[in-house]
């Protein structure tokens, strides 16, 4: 596993600095490991969480206003030391009503917290904890430590937070804190572990095709192993655990959707899409959501799913004001009264009908052309888009495919609207389906062809060789690429010149489009070791030389097509 490090020995100290550099305003070091706020507040109850590192931006990102006072960090997944934590409590608990520890359910957590609880009370502080274990995956049994702490705790920072900042005394600061923990519930899955940067291996192994549903936050495997899924039918499992722990109806939620380090906010949007339409499903109305890295494992790709059970209490709690660098307020549900959004109009693509919509016999032709170029890119899909792969961003294939397929499905249509409506309305649906740079490069093409079919009174192969030139110039002056830029351009130019010579010749149709492909073809073989100057393969300079240009190829694919077609 490789990782933006220096000495893995060293790695908590230097993500300590980095955290306060970045929030200067917010957070400040009270020693390596020990983060309190920049402008600390007295007369109040302190809130003290922390462990092991490595569940960033827990828990140093939630030390601020309206929540911790100060975060105490251990080497990564390993809990701070008694000394560690007694010294966090030191740092704050001087002129203040009390300190409330916010324990996560971990042996070593729990020890290490309570000898430094002890020993601050004998220093003559008022100390409590409170133990988060809002974990469903484990069972919660008197014969085990019981359930984990996991994101959940975010929750109890906030609410607890924001209780301790209106200056009630330490009593009441812990019952808030314990009402959350009776009230979240969470789940996690993986489906990549993640590695401590000093052991240099991942704490458990997944094949591909693996999941690890009910994994901890300490790189710990799950409690049942299985073959992946979709990830819906992962959050279906994962919400049936947590809505089947506590009683939620009547009740509106928090959702807090949680990144346990890789899964991109993408992803996430997906999970967060399932959840809310399974607690709507079920009747339980969202109030607010939280959807980011909460509460990580270094770079796991998995996530979380913790619901919190809200009443007016804890709503006012989570919605008070609260200034630390990794607290992101939920967004509050839409609001009846709200303004309605925008709706976004997309342009209806008009296909023009000639002649009462009767189908001729040049139209049949183009759209026989049209049918036999998707087959020919949907046969050399992966084999285009593998060419997109080193010197782009492996789509092109796919990119080409997609459109002409949605070009098949308007065939009936098209085969009654005349060539030049035909040749337009492809191009238009090519500009829109295909996408990327070559969408509107293609579209333009088709478009050219439709324009110049009308102006010179239809399609021959002249009129073909003219409109493929004036789809090569469209090309240019759109993207502003020229011959020997290892673009398609370098497979259409040797085309379009084997046409006009064809053209001059009077050669026989289908001789001349066979010749064309051949030229089209060679064009593009010989894009090979041209150093790219236009499009993305233009960022890689001279790694570009040794590759097919992919549009290239797939203009050599058109063309063979088009030959093939007027044959049939
Ligand atoms: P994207 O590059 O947006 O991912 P595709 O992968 O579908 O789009 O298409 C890439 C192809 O588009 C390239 O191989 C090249 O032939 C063509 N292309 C890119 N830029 C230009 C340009 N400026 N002029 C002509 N063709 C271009
Ligand atoms: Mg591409």
């Amino acid at each position: 596993m490789k990782k933006f490090i220096n000495d893995p020995a060293d790695v908590e100290r230097q993500v300590v600095d980095g955290y306060v550099k970045a929030y200067p305003s917010l957070i400040a070091k009270a020693a390596d490991d020990i983060v309190v706020r920049a402008h600390a507040k007295r007369n109040k109850v302190a809130l003290v969480s922390g462990g092991g590192m490595g569940h960033e931006p827990a828990h140093l990102g939630f030390v601020g206003s309206g929540m911790l006072d100060a975060a105490v960090g251990g080497a990564v997944f390993t809990s701070p030391a008694v000394d560690r934590v007694a010294a966090g409590i030191g740092a704050v608990a001087p002129g203040n009503k009390g300190v409330l520890l916010i324990i996560k359910n971990y042996t070593g957590d729990a020890v290490n917290f309570k000898m430094a609880e002890q020993a601050a009370r004998e220093d003559g502080f008022n100390v409590d904890h409170v133990i988060v274990d809002d974990d469903v995956a484990v069972q919660d049994s008197t014969f085990t430590v019981g359930r984990r702490g996991v994101a959940g705790t975010v929750f109890v920072h906030k609410c607890a937070g924001a209780a301790a900042e209106t200056g009630v005394d330490l009593p009441e600061v812990k019952r808030v804190a314990e009402k959350v923990i009776a009230n979240v519930r969470t789940m996690g899955v993986a489906i990549e572990p993640c590695t401590v940067p000093a052991a240099g291996k991942p704490g458990f192994e997944l094949a591909d095709d693996e999941m690890e549903m009910g994994v901890g936050i300490h790189g710990e495997p799950g409690v049942r192993r299985a073959a992946m899924e979709p990830v819906d039918a992962m959050v279906d499992e994962m919400l049936e655990k947590i809505l089947g722990d506590i009683d939620y109806s009547g009740h509106e939620v928090a959702v807090m959707v949680n990144s346990s380090g890789a899964t991109p906010p993408y992803e996430l949007a997906i999970v967060n899409n399932r959840v809310h339409d399974l607690l709507t499903s079920h009747g339980i109305p969202v109030w607010r959501t939280y959807m980011g890295p909460y509460m990580t494992s270094l770079e796991m790709r998995g996530f979380s799913i913790s619901i919190l059970r809200l009443d007016d209490e804890l709503k006012e709690l989570l919605a008070a004001p609260a200034q630390a660098p990794a607290w992101v307020e939920g967004s509050v549900v839409r609001e009846a009264t709200d303004a309605a959004p925008a709706a976004a109009k997309v342009r209806e693509q008009k296909v023009e009908v000639t002649d009462g919509g009767v189908a001729d016999e040049a139209t049949g032709l183009v759209c026989r052309v049209l049918s036999e170029v998707a087959d020919v890119l949907s046969t050399h899909k992966d084999e285009l888009t593998e060419l997109d792969m080193p010197i782009g961003d492996s789509d092109h294939g796919i990119n080409m495919a997609r459109g002409f397929e949605a070009v098949r499905e308007q065939l009936p249509v098209l085969e009654k609207s005349g060539v030049p409506a035909a040749l337009r309305t492809a191009g238009m649906t090519v500009v829109s389906k295909v996408g990327g740079s070559s969408g509107p490069l293609y579209g333009t093409i088709l478009r050219k062809l439709g324009i110049t079919a009308k102006k010179m009174g239809g399609l021959t192969l002249d009129s073909f060789t003219v409109g493929l030139n004036a789809g090569f110039k469209g090309i240019q002056e759109l993207a502003g690429a020229k011959e020997g830029d290892k673009t398609m351009l370098d497979a259409m130019a040797p085309a379009i010149r084997s046409l006009e010579r064809s053209v001059e010749e009077h050669q026989d149709i289908a001789e001349a489009l066979d010749a064309a492909a051949a030229a089209a073809a060679e064009g593009a073989e010989a894009t090979v070791p041209l150093i790219a100057r236009k499009g993305r393969a233009s960022y890689l300079g001279e790694r570009s030389v040794s590759h097919k240009d992919p549009g290239a190829a797939s203009f050599a694919y058109c063309m063979a097509a088009i030959a093939q077609a007027y044959k049939n």
